[in-house]
């Protein structure tokens, strides 16, 4: 065994052992330590640095309690955290998500990936993220308010548009946002820089609230097209019907492709004649109701309970976009079958280590969450930007570096995995690519 493997092997046992129940962020390890060998065994001063060791460390967790009253007057409490990962090359970035399943695993593993996809897009901002067990499913409006402020009222003492800007994940949008965002205001005044996804009165950037969709649809657009493919006449699935899902639908419907089925975390529809994104918009952003609701408008259309995954119907582009984990080997195995060839992630880590070495050993073009999906916070990147010049550009030109952005960062996924001897394979192009910056800023600044 050479000396690089050793050592990978060597600090995955001590992340284990420190860790041994985070399974989530062990995983995201993992799949991040299985690419990085070939660039140690071309900088073995990465070694001598022992810059493994150090990046797999958080430079920070924060975990906090947080008390609100819900409609009744009771009482409740949830628990809150803050990871500010790294901030080798920018302030800490990365969202909030509200979910019950959030536990420091979970924003560990997020906020590891988020080092190296806010990496790659090229701009200035390190890796953080945080969130709460808070479950928002079937919360007033109030509730969710009051959940916000007791957040903020804490989180405050730990951010700002310098040091740490958090914005939305599953379960914060525009409205959570614009909550937190008060709080912030109440206690520190106004600072738009504070909070990326704002609502557009309040500093917020046009495109962000599309930016994670359509970026995934132009990262994709990109992987076709370098091998003659399009989206044109192909039949799409994407998983979820949140933020991301919803603008991810709307640009395959504008690039000639169909999304012929998305879901819920109940389960899932399918449309033959393609999903109608204005009753899914409805129903999700305005409604707040469940995906089941949308055969009532459309009655040709059917609704199983379930993954999406299980559908029989051909398609031939995958878009998984609802959450970790919701495809693991069998399932990868079956979206084969049923004639998929390119698989893109929307979500954070949605196929687990063993549908990523399906995908590959099927030679299926596969791009991975943090290549894929980093239009979102590239545009959180542009927001702030934005809010630095006290300016705000237009929905065309942000979309039109978003666009950029996208394409830059397949290319340079692509470039990099064959300048290390493993062309094609973009998981390992996008964590080399991203490593190696962080890894150098981290270098030039001392231990
Ligand atoms: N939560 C998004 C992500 O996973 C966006 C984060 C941000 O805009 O800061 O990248």
């Amino acid at each position: 065994m050479g000396e690089a493997k050793r050592y990978i092997k060597a600090v995955y046992q001590e992340v284990m052992e420190r860790d041994p129940h985070q399974t989530e962020f062990l995983q995201a390890v993992k799949e991040f330590f299985n690419s990085i060998e070939p660039v140690l065994e071309r900088h073995p001063r990465l070694m001598e640095e022992n810059i493994l060791s150090r990046i797999v460390e958080p430079e920070r967790i924060i975990q906090f309690r947080v008390p609100w009253t819900d409609a009744k007057g009771k009482t409740q409490v949830n628990r809150g955290f803050r990871v500010q990962f790294s901030s080798a090359i920018g302030p800490y970035k990365g969202g909030l998500r509200l979910h019950p399943s959030v536990n420091q695993s979970i924003v560990k593993f997020l906020g590891f990936e988020q080092i190296f996809k806010n990496s790659l897009t090229g701009l200035p901002i390190g890796g953080g993220k945080g969130g709460s067990d808070f479950d928002p499913k079937g919360k007033t409006d109030n509730e969710v308010m009051r959940f916000c402020q007791s957040f903020m009222t804490e989180l405050q003492k730990y951010i700002g548009p310098d040091t740490d800007v958090p914005a939305g994940d599953i379960g914060v949008g525009g409205r959570e946002i614009g909550y937190l965002f008060g709080q912030y205001k109440r206690l520190n005044g106004f600072h738009a820089g504070v909070l990326t996804g704002k609502p557009i009165p309040m500093g917020g950037s046009l495109a962000r609230t599309e930016a994670t969709g359509y970026g995934l649809v132009y990262f994709t657009e990109e992987m076709l097209k370098d091998t003659g493919k399009s989206f044109k006449n192909q039949k799409v699935v994407v998983s979820g019907s949140g933020n991301v899902a919803i603008y991810a639908i709307e640009k395959v419907h504008q690039l000639g492709g169909t999304v012929i089925a998305c879901s819920d975390s109940n389960g899932y529809i399918v449309d033959l004649e393609g999903i109608k994104i204005e009753t899914v918009k409805q129903l999700k952003e305005v409604e707040r109701k469940r995906i089941s609701e949308y055969i009532v408008k459309h009655p040709t259309a059917r609704y199983n309970e379930g993954t999406v995954w299980e559908i029989d119907e051909e398609y031939q582009i995958a878009l998984p976009s609802a959450t970790q984990n919701e495809i693991n080997g069998t399932i990868a195995t079956k979206m084969i079958d049923n004639g998929v060839y390119a698989v893109a992630e929307g979500a954070n880590m949605p196929s687990d280590l063993e549908a990523i070495e399906i995908y590959q050993n099927a030679g299926i073009l596969y791009g991975p969450a943090k290549a894929a999906n980093a239009g979102g916070v590239a545009v959180s990147a542009l927001e702030m930007s934005q809010n630095s010049l006290r300016l705000s550009w237009t929905f065309e030109e942000v979309d039109m570096r978003l666009k950029e952005i996208m394409t830059k960062i397949y290319l340079d996924c692509r470039d990099t995995a064959a300048e290390y001897g493993v062309p094609g394979d973009f998981v390992s192009g996008a964590n080399i690519a991203g490593f190696l910056k962080v890894s150098n800023a981290m270098i030039s600044q001392g231990v």
